[in-house]
């Protein structure tokens, strides 16, 4: 065999592997990306229900931010669940700057 038809047989085989993985990738990534749209469609409903979850930093519950206590921590809101929460929380943060 010449060594110019090797290299055409060569070619030929990449061309079909390539041509068989993109194939398998459309396959499978056609998959994925349906889940992942579902997922994001799931996601938006549960944003859009207005019933976002804010997490309290002093005990770690989640709480719904309607009725959690928000308190300005410099740029950032921090919400709790309780006054004791907040108010734990706030003597904390006061201790940690005093020892700073
Ligand atoms: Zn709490």
């Amino acid at each position: 065999m010449g060594f110019l038809a090797r290299i055409l047989r060569f070619v030929f085989w990449t061309l079909v592997i390539s041509w068989g993985i993109w194939l398998l990738k459309r396959l499978l990534g056609g998959q994925a990306q349906d889940g992942q749209a579902a997922q994001e469609q799931h996601l938006d409903s549960s944003t859009a229900s207005g019933k976002r979850l804010v997490r309290d930093p002093q005990c770690g519950m989640h709480v719904a931010e309607e009725l959690a206590l928000p308190v300005r921590m410099g740029n950032e809101m921090i919400h709790f669940c309780s006054q004791e929460c907040r108010d734990q929380y706030l003597r904390n943060t006061q201790k940690l700057a005093a020892n700073a």
